[in-house]
């Protein structure tokens, strides 16, 4: 049988390279610059490190308290657990540098073949696909007879537009690493912030999230608004200057977020998985995970039906994908318009942040990707909460212009 090629080794070709490879399919995994770091906050859910076998040495902070800080800097400060309280009840988070190199290294003591290229084209036919690459050792020109191929190549999928597919529209993101004295690290110890408003991020949320020696400050911006995105983080940083004291800017990292899924996401012998496919959450940004979990699938459909990679078989990963997490895409884009559509939704939306049963069930969800039922008094409560919050930030407003 011919390899299996996954392109990008990032956390999605990785885990899918290595899943193939521990199931003796032979792989090759394909990535065009080995040295680059994907910019990217480093906030997961604890499940990820259980699913896929991470060591938690991998962890540089466990986040115990969220804050969540309204655009007229009312703060709510969460504490990070789920319904039943558990000891892996906290946001783990982890810096790319270590956590892509270690899943890349695991693909390929498991038997992958590491190759350092960039993928130029790929033509498919009834026996397999030809793959050609540019080497980046001496830029010579490469090509390659494989089985079936997985775009794990990110935002800006070359695979994705060899298929002839449209680019996605996407999100900005954009962050600073900055290092803060020992001191000033403290006030970080175990906590996350958010911060809505749209001085900070017009349609998501600007954060900082804390890292062993470093805060991570930064935010994203929808569509059409890369250009603003440098003027938001200066914004942000006013903001949240008290807490940055002493700071200095490692470094400054920005790239594009896909938060509007793909429906197509298989093809004739041909997947694509995480940021290729558009799989990062709306409302949270999340995207390690699901880049993770999607790669783990479609690697596994490959497992089940090869040589057979036909668009009938691999459809079937893209069933399952939807039928499993559609409801949840389809809620978190409705809660990212409902939540970030203005200044006054973003304090209607800290406000649900205060709700208890809000808090336990948005933690559990993520933090373990289980869809909880929720109890019927807990619904009465929340909508309670939220029809209270909607009245109190619109009422006043139309009782005086009246
Ligand atoms: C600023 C920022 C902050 C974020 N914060 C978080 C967060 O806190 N938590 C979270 O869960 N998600 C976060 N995300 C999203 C997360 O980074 C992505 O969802 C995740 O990295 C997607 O993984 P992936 O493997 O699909 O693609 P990527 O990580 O983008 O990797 C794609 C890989 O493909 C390679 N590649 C591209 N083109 C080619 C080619 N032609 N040939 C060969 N190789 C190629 C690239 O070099 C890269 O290694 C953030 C994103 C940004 C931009």
């Amino acid at each position: 049988m011919k390899p299996v090629l996954v392109v990008g080794a990032s956390v999605g070709g990785s885990t899918a390279a290595n899943t193939l490879a521990q199931a003796g399919v032979p792989v090759i995994l394909l990535e065009r610059d080995l040295s680059w770091v994907k910019p990217c906050g480093g906030a997961l859910p604890p499940v990820a490190f259980d699913e896929f076998d991470i060591p938690h040495r991998l962890i540089s902070r466990k986040v115990r308290t969220a804050e969540i800080h309204s655009p007229t800097e009312r703060t709510t400060a969460i504490r990070v657990a789920g319904l039943k309280d558990r000891p892996n009840d906290f946001v783990a988070m982890a810096c790319r540098e270590d956590l892509d190199p270690f899943l890349r290294g695991r693909a390929v003591q498991n038997g992958a073949q590491l190759i350092e290229g960039k993928l130029t084209d790929l033509t498919v036919d009834d026996d397999g696909v030809t793959v050609a690459y540019t080497a980046k050792a001496d830029g010579s020109k490469q090509s390659l007879r494989v089985e079936a191929v997985i775009g794990a190549d990110g935002a800006y999928s070359t695979v994705a537009k060899l298929l002839g597919l449209e680019r996605l529209p996407y999100c900005t993101a954009i962050q600073e690493r900055i290092a803060l004295p020992p001191s000033q690290m403290e006030r970080w110890h175990d906590t996350a912030a958010l911060y809505l408003g749209p001085d900070v991020s017009p349609d998501l949320y600007a954060w900082v999230f804390p890292k062993e020696d470093h805060v991570a400050v930064g935010l994203g911006a929808g569509p059409g608004k890369a250009k603003e995105v440098r003027q938001l983080l200066t914004n942000l940083k006013e903001r949240v200057a008290h807490d940055l004291q002493g700071g200095e800017i490692m470094m400054e990292e920005a790239y594009a977020l896909p938060i509007h899924p793909r429906k197509r996401m298989a093809f004739d012998r041909v997947m694509l998985v995480g940021d290729a496919a558009g799989l990062v959450a709306a409302t949270s940004g999340e995207g390690i995970y699901w880049a993770m979990k999607s790669a783990q699938r479609a690697a596994q459909t490959l497992i089940e039906h090869l040589p057979d990679a036909s668009h009938a078989v691999l459809r079937q990963y893209e069933r399952a994908w939807w039928r499993d997490y559609g409801t949840m895409y389809r809620f978190l884009q409705w809660l990212q318009k409902w939540g970030y559509g203005n200044a006054r939704q973003m304090e209607v939306f800290t406000d649900m942040c205060r709700n208890n049963d809000v808090q336990q069930l948005t933690f559990e969800s993520y933090m373990y990707k289980e869809m909880t039922p929720v109890p019927w008094l807990a619904q009465m409560r929340m909508t309670g909460d939220i029809l209270g919050a909607q009245i109190r930030h619109y009422w006043p407003r139309r009782v005086f212009a009246g």
